[in-house]
C-alpha cells in the first residue's frame, strides 16, 4: 500500500508525513519518498491496509490529543481559543479508527489537496501548521490572502506531526516569540531512520538540554536564524547525525519564527530554508577524525560548549563566523572565524579542537 500527502506545501505536508509515520509501530517496516514537499510513505508488507494504518494513527491521535493541545496552546501560545476549541472537537471527532478510516482513505491517491486550498469549503488552516498564509508571507510569495481550507484530517495529521517532529524554541522573556524548526528531506528514508529522529527529538534530554535550555533560548533571540539552525543540529547525538547523513536523502530545515503580539494574534515574523547536507558532512567527518584519535577531543562537546558559551558572553558574531566555516570549508572562513573567536575568548582555541577544525579546509 502507499500512501500520499495531500500538497499542500512542503511545510504541512511534511508535518502530515510525521503525523503517519510517527504512529506506525516500529517493528513495520516502509519507506518515504519525498520530491519537492510531496511524500509517499510505501509498506513493504502486502497486509498492511488502510483499517490497520487507521487504527495505529487513532491510537497516536487520542494518546496524544491533550499534550497535542497543551504545546499550541499552552505552552507556545500559537493558538487562541476558538482556534483551540476546533482543534479539541477534531481531534476528538479524528480518534476513533472508523473515523480516520473513512478521511484516510483521501490520501490512496495523489493529490488530495487539489479539493482543498485557496477559496475552498473546510476549516481554515491555522498559521503553526501552515505559515505561508501568515501575512510576512503573504507579502514576500505574493499569495493572496483568501481562507485556505481543509479537512480535519489534514489538519489534526498536521498538528500531530508538529508534536511529535517539530522543534519549538521559546525565545527568553519579554518576548513572546518562538522559532520553530522542522527538518523535511527529498529522497529515500526508511522507518529505522525516522524512528530514531522521533525519539531522539522526544528524549526528556533534548527537551531539558537543547529546546528548554536557556542559554539555547537566548542563541534563538541573538543569532541569524540560519546559524541557529546549524547550532541545534550540532546539538544531536552522534548517532542521529550519522543516521540523517547516511540516509538517501538530502535535508534540509524550515525555520520559522512566530511572533504571539497583542491580543494573543500570532504572526510569521520569519521563515527560511536550509539545506543542511554539507554541515552534516563536516560534522561526520569531525566524529570521524576523532574516532581515530587517542585521546579523543570529542569536537561535538567542544563545539556545543564553545557555542553555549559565546551566547551567554553576547558573541553572536563568533558563533556566525565558526558555523560559517562548518558550512563552507574556506580556509578564508576559518581565518575569520579564528580572528572573531580569539578576540571573544581573549585566548586562543587549543591546539588539538584547532587542527581537527583546520582538518576539514577543503583543498582547492
Ligand atoms: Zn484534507
Amino acid at each position: 500500500m502507499k500512501i500520499y500527502t495531500p500538497g499542500h506545501g512542503a511545510f504541512m505536508d511534511t508535518l502530515i508525513m510525521y503525523g503517519i509515520t510517527s504512529s506506525i509501530p516500529s517493528t513495520v517496516k516502509y519507506k518515504v519518498f519525498g520530491s519537492a514537499g510531496v511524500f509517499e510513505i510505501e509498506f513493504v508488507n502486502n497486509q498492511i491496509n488502510i483499517d490497520w494504518l487507521a487504527k495505529s494513527i487513532s491510537n497516536n491521535i487520542f494518546t496524544n490529543s491533550q499534550s497535542i493541545e497543551q504545546l499550541l496552546v499552552e505552552q507556545l501560545r500559537l493558538m487562541q481559543a476558538d482556534a483551540q476549541r476546533k482543534l479539541r472537537t477534531f481531534l476528538e471527532a479524528l480518534s476513533t479508527p472508523e473515523a480516520v478510516s473513512q478521511e484516510l482513505s483521501k490520501y490512496l491517491e495523489p493529490g488530495h489537496a487539489r479539493e482543498e486550498g485557496r477559496g475552498r469549503k473546510g476549516q481554515h488552516v491555522w498559521l503553526p501548521l501552515y505559515p505561508h498564509i501568515g501575512k510576512y508571507l503573504t507579502k514576500e510569495y505574493r499569495y493572496e490572502s483568501k481562507s485556505y481550507g481543509v479537512c480535519p484530517m489534514c489538519v489534526v495529521l498536521a498538528a500531530l506531526g508538529f508534536y511529535r517532529a517539530a522543534i519549538p524554541i521559546r525565545l527568553p522573556p519579554p518576548e513572546r516569540s518562538s522559532q520553530v524548526l522542522l527538518l523535511t528531506f527529498e529522497g529515500f528514508v526508511n522507518e529505522k531512520q525516522l524512528g530514531e529522529l522521533f525519539s531522539f527529538i522526544q528524549n526528556p534530554a533534548f527537551v531539558q538540554d537543547v529546546i528548554n535550555n536557556i542559554t539555547i533560548r537566548r542563541g534563538a533571540r541573538t543569532l541569524p536564524s540560519s546559524t541557529f539552525i546549524y547550532v541545534i543540529l550540532a546539538s544531536f547525538s552522534s548517532s542521529l547525525l550519522k543516521t540523517l547523513h547516511q540516509s538517501a536523502a538530502t535535508w534540509k530545515v524550515l525555520s520559522t519564527t512566530f511572533d504571539v503580539i497583542r491580543g494573543g494574534v500570532v504572526q510569521v515574523r520569519g521563515y527560511e530554508e536550509v539545506v543542511v547536507d554539507r554541515f552534516l558532512s563536516s560534522l561526520i567527518k569531525l566524529i570521524d577524525m576523532d574516532s581515530r584519535k587517542t585521546p579523543q577531543v570529542l569536537p561535538l562537546s567542544r563545539l556545543d560548549r564553545l557555542t553555549r558559551w559565546l551566547i551567554d558572553k553576547e558573541e553572536p558574531a563568533a558563533v556566525e563566523a565558526l558555523y560559517r566555516f562548518l558550512v563552507t570549508c574556506r580556509s578564508s572562513d576559518l581565518y575569520v572565524a579564528s580572528r572573531q573567536l580569539a578576540k571573544a575568548l581573549q585566548q586562543g582555541l587549543g591546539k588539538d579542537f584547532c587542527e581537527e577544525l583546520a582538518c576539514l579546509v577543503r583543498r582547492a
